[in-house]
């Protein structure tokens, strides 16, 4: 579903070029979870904003369900990027929007979002509240939501363009132990009950361990080591 070969990304900078990305190549299973793993600069962050090229890649490629995202006039991208969910460390919600408002903006803005009606964004938005258990909160802002649930919120909107893939950037970072494993249940549940492919990055073994089908270990913008969780965890 995602396969990325010989990516680099080097960063231009003041004291010398920052080579973030090394020659990474990367394999996800279509309908599986694919972790990367890695302590802090190690190049996790790059790498997941390569996959919908919110960060161009100095060079390699990149393709999602089929196409080769590299190769795409930004038009072109643009109507790809938006079946690729993405979900934030610090959850990246509009406050002076509600939920249900959040889960809409994907259906409002950019190309085929046109095509629904408000009465069907609408009810969209709802079902994906539904489906992250906060159907009774469509109508809270941001400010009045737990961590847990604004993290919910963003994982509603990131489903709402029905995309094929999510990206998840520390999406449990920000929260509490007991927090973390519930959100971490709910990605689980949308990729197997909506068949969504998940990628994540993260600084936490455990977070591997929790949901994870195979993973990646990335240190100095390379990949250390790769494989099932179960092959990982008899060589660590
Ligand atoms: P991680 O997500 O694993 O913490 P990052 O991808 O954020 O790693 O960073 C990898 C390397 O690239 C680090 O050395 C970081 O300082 C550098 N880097 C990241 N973003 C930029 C940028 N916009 N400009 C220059 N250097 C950057
Ligand atoms: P927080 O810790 O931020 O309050 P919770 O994990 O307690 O987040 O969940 C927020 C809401 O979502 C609660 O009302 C809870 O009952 C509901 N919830 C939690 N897990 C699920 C789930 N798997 N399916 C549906 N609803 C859930």
């Amino acid at each position: 579903m995602i396969e990325i070969k010989n990516l680099t990304k080097v960063y231009p900078s003041r004291g010398g070029a920052v080579t973030a990305l090394d020659g990474v190549d990367l394999s996800v299973a279509p309908g599986s979870v694919y972790g990367v793993v890695g302590r802090s600069g190690a190049g996790k962050s790059t790498l997941i904003r390569c996959v919908n090229l919110l960060e161009r890649p100095t060079s390699g490629t990149v393709w999602v369900a089929g196409r080769e995202l590299t190769a795409l006039s930004p038009k072109q991208l643009r109507a790809e990027r938006r079946r690729i969910g993405m979900v934030f460390q610090h959850f990246n919600l509009l406050s002076s929007r509600t939920a249900r408002e959040n889960v809409e903006l994907p259906l409002e803005i950019g190309p085929g979002g046109a095509r629904l009606t408000r009465r069907e964004r609408r009810t969209r938005a709802l079902e994906l509240l539904d489906v992250v258990g906060l159907a009774d909160r469509a109508d809270a802002h941001p400010a009045q939501l737990s961590g847990g649930q604004k993290q919910r919120v963003g994982i509603a909107r990131a489903l709402a363009a029905d995309p094929h893939v999510l990206l998840s950037d520390e999406a449990t970072s920000a929260l509490d132990p007991e927090t973390t494993r519930s959100v971490l249940k709910l990605l689980k549940r949308v990729n197997e009950h909506l068949g969504v492919t998940v990628l994540l990055i993260t600084h936490e073994m455990e977070v591997v361990k929790a949901v994870c089908d195979s993973a990646a270990l990335m240190e100095d913008g390379r990949i250390a080591e790769s494989g099932t969780i179960g092959d990982l965890l008899t060589r660590e």
